[in-house]
């Protein structure tokens, strides 16, 4: 009988240890898969590879490092283990360019074209109806909006033709008590909110910026943030760093007060805006690995990482703000972990699996990680840069290699159904790889305290700039739109947006 651990009602999962604990190496040859335990097998710590295992049928753009198992295993043999190596043997006929549903063309660097036309089909129809199975997706309507119009706008398409059904779905949403919830009569919550926010901004427009009762979002928000200067996520739901990014994201694009409602229950331990105690609530998710967790004291997670360094980029300079509530050097060498051989993907927790959802979780944390170490930037004229913190190239590998589904959609893995949320994040990763950047002293905003977080610009990255170890694999017709780092939207709208809030002050 399996041991079945009671909180989960899931049995436990098997971990075995080697039997023998020598470290003899030992050769790796083309058909030995590493980490695989029959119970029998000698044990093997750690594993060195030493022939070649260079396909002749791979394409002769694609590096060897695309193409073998990895050099150095672990001997220790678990099913997280197992499950990885098998991760690995499903991306490498991908990553080589001879999966048989590939149907091409590749570049000369082995790697297959962005099926843009496919995608943004695929997209189109996920605006449209659903089965009677998705009526559990429900209350995930404003996620579906915003995950389709952000990969359309990343793909060049003009999603302004949505305004109306957009104004039409999310004034149903809305609450008259403030916020949005993920349906009509639904309970406002912050992910709703943020992602009805930045679908408002994508399709632009007077009617689009003033759907939203500010006022009543504003105190709303209100009770939401905590005494140890973190946010809910609803009114009596979990506290953690979404709740922080989601809520400083819609005060930012709104231009909301940063002071605190009257009646904000914030106020009795001493707080007065929502930016107080804020970073040192961030400082505190920070782990012993460096990464970050949803909030004090739990596991590091790529989305987390991405929330709260988001929202610390949003408080002010990166170079100030990031700098002052993080170990940068821990943080990096945790990120840095994220990226896996051959794979080139990015995984969201240590010993997890690559997933392509985190080309944007983990790859968008790099332009603001880079940022905090260049510092401000002239506008015309960025100067130089710490360069590549991650291997751009390995992540487009992963994704035009192993997450484009072949009738359409971005998807987690080889194996997996493309879906609107993995093709948004994938996307969106490739559009930060395609673009470097940086934070500068000119902003459309007049609020001191956002002024940074609009400050943004970015250049295409070019073959030319590039390290020959990291160098541009996709084709120029490939090029995506780039997307706000801290927004997740395009620059213009979010700017718009702001600007026309700023316009419409909020009167309380
Ligand atoms: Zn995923």
């Amino acid at each position: 009988m399996p041991i079945v651990i009671a909180a989960a009602g899931k049995p436990r999962r098997k971990v075995r240890f080697s039997s023998n604990q020598t470290t003899k190496a030992i050769a790796q040859s083309k058909t030995s898969r590493p980490s695989v335990s029959t119970g029998s097998r000698q044990p093997s710590a750690p594993t060195a590879k030493k022939d070649s295992m260079y396909d002749p049928q791979a394409h002769p753009g694609v590096p060897a490092l695309y193409q073998e198992l990895p050099r150095l295993l672990d001997a220790l043999c678990t099913e997280t283990s197992e499950l990885q190596s098998e991760t690995v043997e499903k991306c490498l006929p991908f990553l080589k360019g001879i999966h048989t549903s590939q149907a091409g063309p590749f570049n000369q660097h082995g790697v297959p074209s962005l099926k843009q036309d496919d995608h943004i089909g695929y997209l189109y129809d996920s605006l449209e109806e659903y089965p009677a199975g998705f009526a559990g997706m429900d209350a995930s309507r404003p996620w579906m909006v915003y995950w389709a119009l952000a990969g359309l706008c990343l793909l060049g398409e003009d999603v302004t033709r949505f305004r109306e059904r957009v104004i039409s779905t999310f004034s149903r949403m809305q609450n008259p008590t403030g916020g949005l919830g993920g349906g009509h009569g639904q309970l406002s919550h912050c992910a709703s909110g943020y992602a009805a926010v930045l679908s408002l901004a994508m399709v632009g427009g007077e009617e689009a910026f003033s759907l939203i009762d500010r006022d009543a979002m504003w105190r709303w928000l209100g009770k939401l943030k905590q005494p140890d200067g973190g946010f809910r996520v609803c009114e009596g739901g979990e506290e953690d760093v979404r709740g922080a990014y989601c809520s400083m994201v819609i005060i930012a694009l709104l231009d909301l007060p940063l002071a605190l409602p009257p009646d904000a229950e914030a106020r009795q331990y001493g707080l007065e805006t929502f930016a107080s105690g804020l970073p040192e609530y961030l400082s505190r998710c920070q782990t012993f690995e460096g990464g970050i967790s949803g909030s004090p004291g739990s596991e590091a997670h790529g989305a987390y990482a991405f929330c709260a360094l988001a929202c610390l980029c949003l408080l002010g300079q990166p170079d100030v703000t990031v700098s002052r509530s993080m170990d940068v050097p821990l943080l990096l060498s945790w990120l840095s972990a994220r990226q896996y051989a051959p794979e080139g993907g990015f995984s969201g927790r240590t010993n997890k699996l690559v997933d392509g959802c985190y080309s944007h979780w983990v790859g968008s944390c790099w332009p603001l990680l880079q940022s905090t170490l260049d510092g401000v930037q002239l506008a015309a004229d960025p100067q130089g840069s710490v360069g590549n913190l991650y291997s751009r190239e390995g992540l487009t590998r992963y994704i035009l290699g192993c997450c484009q589904s072949k009738h359409g959609g971005l998807r987690d893995k080889p194996g997996k159904h493309p879906d609107s949320y993995h093709t948004c994040y994938t996307l969106t990763g490739l559009s930060t790889a395609q673009h470097r950047h940086y934070h500068t002293t000119s902003s459309p905003s007049s609020n001191e305290v956002f002024a940074s977080a609009f400050s943004w610009k970015w250049t295409p990255i070019t073959a030319s700039e590039n390290a020959p170890s990291d160098q541009n694999v996709f084709d120029e017709k490939d090029r995506l739109t780039a997307s706000h780092p801290i927004f997740v939207i395009p620059h213009a709208a979010a700017e718009s947006m702001h600007v026309w809030c700023q316009q419409h002050p909020v009167r309380v």
